[in-house]
């Protein structure tokens, strides 16, 4: 599996990518996964399964990418796979109620402090999208504040100092966003308590609420300086907004409850996606019942999708959920991530090279930088170039990072200590060659 640079054959990549170009923008159906931000080729792939992806030329490579984050359990678990075949003989969609619904937003209630009800959609775009309308139609009030380098999908309120896609390919702002439509999207910097207040002294009464990734995964990965997370509860009760955790990425990733069990913050208002689809496309909103009951037909909020509470999807949800909730999991994602991110930066710092990074439970990030990353500020101080390198280096030697230096990473429950072991071998040899 360890390729040398010499033997490192992507051809196929290249052919099929190259006529995707003419076919699709940029030859992707998501930004990110073109490499703009590292450059060179991006990996056309076959088939994946546990920690491993294999491309058309037939590399292998462990995968900290996981399919930026639904595959937790690893590719293809036999136990999601098997309900998905005997699902299918039942049919595709229904569009129709179905008790697999019932038995996916039992799952999600029991499990995030939160939500004590569910709406179900395709995307956490989607997600995001619905739960800013609830907040304006809840509070009456039409501001929201965000924060920079937060990524909540790509509807044109949120295309504002967004994370992800955005950060990688420096995009300041969307064109064909409308200034009406982002003229009530106030930013603020992560981890900056006095910047939330002023924004709230100086908007009396208008600001419907803070919405935030807990654990920042799309500036790279960033966790909440302590009290950041209690402050932001604080403040929105003071002023009778709410406070909205985006766990999209850190729902089911970080604890079972996401990161407001294991921070001990209960937000109003939550967004999912990602984990709760396992791998099939799935995105929520759920919170307070007095804020949900607002959301059509229960109440005048309207959000509506053909597809949405897909039975497929949703059975790939149960069975990755079920999956996850048994003892030991979140121990055991906790255990081989700090693994690896210790490892890295004890490597870096042998080799000479300036670094920082850190893990929670199966999600970890590291920045090629000589300070501390509180912000995106401090996470756009990294050194790009480096980052590149060491990318190609290490898929070169059958490792499958992010293609950005702005993405956080993903282990499973499929990566083993050998795995593990191999990827910092790999990351050494790179490293001695930046
Ligand atoms: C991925 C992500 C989204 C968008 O979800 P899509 O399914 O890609 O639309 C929103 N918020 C966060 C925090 C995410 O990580």
């Amino acid at each position: 599996m360890t390729l040398l640079t010499s033997t490192f054959k992507t051809t196929k990549s290249e052919e099929i990518f190259a006529a995707a170009q003419k076919l699709m923008p940029g030859g992707v159906s998501s930004p990110v996964r073109a490499f703009k931000s590292v450059g060179g080729q991006p990996i056309v792939f076959d088939r994946v399964k546990g920690a491993y992806v294999w491309d058309v030329d037939g590399n292998q490579y462990i995968d900290y990418v996981g399919t930026w984050g639904p595959a937790i359990c690893g590719h293809a678990h036999p136990h999601v796979l098997n309900a998905l075949k005997e699902a299918l003989e039942k049919g595709t969609s229904f569009g129709a109620p179905s008790v697999l619904e019932n038995l996916l937003a039992e799952m999600v209630i029991d499990a995030v402090p939160s939500v004590e009800m569910v709406r179900f959609v395709n995307s956490g775009t989607e997600a995001c999208m619905s739960v800013l309308r609830l907040m304006r139609a809840f509070t009456g009030r039409e501001k929201v504040i965000k924060f920079e380098g937060c990524y909540h999908g790509h509807a044109d309120m949120f295309l504002v100092k967004a994370g992800s896609g955005v950060a990688t390919l420096g995009l300041p702002d969307s064109p064909g966003v409308p200034k009406s439509t982002t003229s009530d999207t106030l930013t603020a910097p992560f981890n900056d308590l006095e910047a939330v207040k002023a924004l709230f002294e100086q908007n009396p009464d208008q600001i419907a609420g803070v919405i935030l990734e807990p654990v920042v995964g799309n500036a790279g990965f960033i966790p909440p300086d302590g009290g950041f997370l209690a402050g932001l509860r604080e403040i929105t009760q003071e002023h009778g907004a709410l406070l909205v955790f985006d766990e999209v990425m850190t729902g089911f990733r970080i604890a079972y409850g996401g990161a407001q069990e294991k921070f001990g913050i209960t937000p109003d208002l939550t967004t999912l996606g990602k984990v709760i689809g396992g791998g099939l496309p799935v995105g929520a909103y759920g919170g307070r019942r007095d804020i949900m009951s607002m959301v059509a037909p229960s109440g005048p909020v309207y959000q509506a999708g053909t597809l949405s509470g897909n039975p497929l999807a949703m059975t790939a949800g149960i069975k990755t959920l079920e999956l996850l909730r048994q003892p030991g999991t979140y121990e055991q994602l906790e255990r081989v991530t700090k693994k690896l991110i210790s490892g890295l930066l004890d490597i870096a710092k042998e080799t000479g090279h300036a670094a920082y990074g850190g893990s929670i439970s199966g999600m970890f990030g590291l920045f090629f930088t000589e300070h501390p990353v509180h912000n995106y500020e401090d996470a756009k101080q990294s050194n790009l170039p480096k980052f590149s390198r060491f990318h190609r280096g290490m898929l070169e030697r059958g490792v499958y990072l992010a293609p950005s230096q702005f993405e956080a990473g993903f282990t499973s429950l499929a990566h083993t200590d050998e795995d593990i072991q191999k990827t910092l071998n790999a990351a050494r040899a790179v490293m001695s060659s930046l």
